[in-house]
This record gives C-alpha cells, sequence and structure tokens, in this order.
C-alpha cells in the first residue's frame, strides 16, 4: 500500500506485535486479490447467484411528486440475501478466507446484522464461525441471536465494559490474537486497522458500481446528491465510490441525530461539535469521546449507526469537503419511514431510513430535472419491534402479551 492504509492524517494500523505477521498475510492476500480481475469476477458472479445482485434502482414516483424537486431514486440493497448490504461484505472476506486455507471466522456484531451476515457465510462457505455481541445486545436483539445459533454459529455474550458493540469488537480482536493461525477476523464496517477501511470499502464498491450504471441508463444523466446512512460507513462508502470521480455529484452522509445533537445523546460524529480525534480499536478517526478519551455513550433508534467511531476514509473526505454530514433525529426517521412505507410500499431499515430523512428535508430545493439515490442499506422487516413500539401500536402490544402468555402456560 502507498499510502500504507492513511488518508489524510486519519486512518493507520494500531495493532499489537503479535498480529503483525496475521495482518501481513491478510494484506497479501487482499492485495493479489485486487488486482486479480478473476477474484472480482468470481466475486460478482457468486453474488448474482446468492445474493440478487444487481440489486435494483427503483424511481420513487410518488415521493418525488410529494417533494415536488427533484426525481427520487432508491437504491436497493434490501433486496440483497440476508436483508442488507452486510452480505457484500461477508461474502468477499469469505471468498479471502477460502485463499488463505483459514477453517474459522470470528465476527463482532451490535444490532446482529453483522453477525447474522457472516453465519450465513460461514455456513456457505463450510466455516467455524464464532460471533461477539455484548450482553445487552444478546438481550435487546434475541432474534438475530437465533438466527445465528439456527444458521450454525456459536454467540459469545461479552459483559465486559457497556456489553455493547465496541465491547464485542475487542473481545474479537482478543479472540483473534489467541487463534490467529487458523482463524480471520471479519469485521464488519469499514473501520478498523488497515486494510479493513479500504478492503471493506472495496467489496462494498459493487453497490456504487451498479448505480452509478443504472441511473445512467434510467436517467440518462449523473444524479445531483446521493445520500447514505453512516455508521461505521460502509454502505456509503459503498455507492459514494461510484461518483468519487464526479465532482458534481454531491454526497451527502446521514449521522444518527437521536434525540437531537443538542441533547447529546445522537451518534453524530462528523456532524456534530462532540467528537475529537482519537485512536481506540486499531485506527485513528473522530471519535465521540470525553476529554480522558473515555468513549462515551451514544443513542439512536437505530442500532446499526449507534457506534462511537466512523470510517477513517469518510473522515478524510468530510475534512477535504467531498462528503457533507448531516444528522436526521429518530423522529424525523420514524415520519420518513412511514412516508415511504405508504406512498412507495417500500419499508427501509430505521437505519437507511436515516438517508431517507435527509433527502426529504432538501429534495424540494432542486429542479425537477435533476435526479438524487437514496442508498436503502436494508429492510425494515427486522425493526419490527422497535417500530412497532415507536407507533405505539395497541393491536402489536396486544400480541406480544398474549405471546407471553402462551409461553408461561405452557411451561
Ligand atoms: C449495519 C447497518 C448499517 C450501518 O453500517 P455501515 O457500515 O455504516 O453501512 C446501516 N444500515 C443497515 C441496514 C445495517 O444493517
Amino acid at each position: 500500500m502507498k499510502n500504507n492504509g492513511y488518508y489524510g492524517q486519519w486512518g493507520g494500523s494500531f495493532i499489537p506485535e503479535i498480529l503483525h505477521e496475521t495482518f501481513a498475510q491478510l494484506n497479501k492476500v487482499y492485495e493479489t486479490a485486487r488486482h486479480d480481475p478473476a477474484f472480482w469476477q468470481e466475486y460478482v458472479d457468486l453474488m448474482a447467484t446468492y445474493s440478487c445482485r444487481p440489486t435494483p434502482l427503483t424511481y420513487a414516483g410518488n415521493l418525488s411528486r410529494h417533494f415536488g424537486g427533484a426525481q427520487i431514486f432508491i437504491k436497493r440493497e434490501d433486496l440483497n440475501h440476508t436483508g442488507a448490504h452486510k452480505l457484500n461484505n461477508v461474502i468477499g472476506q469469505g471468498l479471502l478466507v477460502k485463499r488463505m486455507d483459514k477453517k474459522r471466522v470470528i465476527a463482532e456484531t451490535g444490532a446482529g446484522q453483522h453477525g447474522v451476515a457472516t453465519a450465513t457465510m460461514a455456513a456457505k462457505f463450510g466455516l467455524q464461525c464464532t460471533v461477539y455481541m455484548g450482553e445487552e445486545d444478546v438481550r435487546r436483539q434475541r432474534p438475530n441471536v437465533f438466527w445465528m445459533e439456527k444458521l450454525g454459529a456459536e454467540v459469545v455474550p461479552v459483559t465486559s465494559g457497556s456489553g455493547i458493540l465496541k465491547d464485542a469488537i475487542n473481545a474479537a480482536f482478543r479472540d483473534w490474537v489467541t487463534n490467529m493461525d487458523d482463524s480471520h477476523y471479519c469485521l464488519g464496517t469499514a473501520c478498523g486497522p488497515h486494510p479493513f477501511p479500504e478492503m471493506v470499502a472495496w467489496f462494498q464498491s459493487i453497490i456504487g458500481l451498479e448505480a452509478r450504471e443504472q441511473i445512467s441508463k434510467q436517467f440518462g444523466s449523473a444524479p445531483a446528491r446521493v445520500y447514505a446512512c453512516v455508521g461505521g460507513g460502509s454502505n456509503a462508502m459503498g455507492i459514494f465510490q461510484g461518483f468519487l470521480g464526479q465532482p458534481d455529484v454531491e454526497l451527502v452522509g446521514v449521522e444518527a441525530g437521536g434525540y437531537g445533537l443538542a441533547s447529546g445523546k445522537h451518534a453524530a460524529r462528523l456532524a456534530s461539535d462532540d467528537s475529537s480525534p482519537g485512536v481506540a480499536q486499531g485506527y485513528k478517526t473522530m471519535f465521540l469521546q470525553d476529554d480522558d478519551g473515555q468513549m462515551r455513550t451514544t443513542h439512536s433508534v437505530a442500532a446499526g449507526l449507534d457506534y462511537v467511531g466512523v470510517s477513517p476514509i469518510l473522515t478524510d473526505l468530510w475534512e477535504q469537503g467531498r462528503v457533507r454530514f448531516a444528522s436526521a433525529t429518530d423522529k424525523e426517521v420514524m415520519a420518513a419511514l412511514e412516508l415511504t412505507m405508504t406512498r412507495e410500499g417500500i419499508i427501509p431499515a430505521l437505519e437507511s431510513s436515516h438517508a431517507f430523512a435527509q433527502a426529504f428535508k432538501e429534495v424540494g430545493d432542486l429542479p425537477a430535472d435533476q435526479s438524487v439515490i437514496i442508498n436503502m442499506s436494508g429492510r425494515g422487516d427486522k425493526d419490527i419491534f422497535t417500530i412497532a413500539n415507536a407507533f405505539a401500536d395497541p393491536s402489536w402490544q396486544q400480541f406480544i402479551i398474549n405471546k407471553g402468555k402462551e409461553y408461561e402456560a405452557a411451561r
């Protein structure tokens, strides 16, 4: 690597000595694959037969008329196998694991989406799979834990720290240090030590490559703007890469505004003034941390956006002014979700709904002969518990109570 994994001053590879050889091996297999057109073709073919790629670009005519501005197009990553863009990354890493001839994968997961995707890939490729998940998240995300276990993965609840995503990442690194000979750490987003940010972004670039071709075919010109939600930054990097070389295309990253930036209860790293430069979890970026470098607690209605760090590649693009950052509050997100469901018959994940919410705030200001793309990172079905609660749906609540009673009676 020319830049040694640095993007401006961000990124790098802050890893314990003992992992140096493992990272050297990973870098080598990744670099070889990246320069091997046959590898990319194998990846594209597998995604086509296993995961519905290319995913469609859907024209949202009703929403476009509703706002009366630019024409809205939606990139449908929800139609991927397992319901989100996450599979793009894990299938790519799975192919590298095969090349390294390793037998086991480790993953961290917050909301459980990356865990489910990794367990899926492991089942398909015949790999052992261990998923680390904060015990708090295990409690909150039981359906995903259920599927990971049914897919054959071992889910290890992490009790250290606050029992959330960052603690799961630390536990996954500890496992890797002890089992590096036969195990690969399948990191879930465009963060962490080099080569993960670049490698994950590369696998996700399939989104942008498809979208660039699709918008040109379906609309006849490049979009004025592209919106994507940003947790760690992998779906955003995925679609942005299709348009980075076109300076007229404005790229907008949307972070979790939670209860509002003023409340302090959010996960806006680049859209708020609450973050500062730091080195943690193997890389340098803008973290939500206090003056002592202690990570702050974050909040979002969308579990997948609730992370203290952000991709160093995005931090660099933000610093360069190439990507604009904004945030959407939980409330704005629920309104955008409701509108998208009722106008288009599409159910975005709560994470993706952040991108929709920000687009809806701005799209009316653009002329009707322009277009915008919203990256729909995943489908909302997984969020039924949270969404039903947020809408305070009484018959849903009754359904849950009845289910509980049925189980009690059967015990
Ligand atoms: C995990 C997840 C995200 C956030 O991750 P990024 O790496 O920022 O893309 C966004 N949307 C969905 C549906 C997810 O599952």
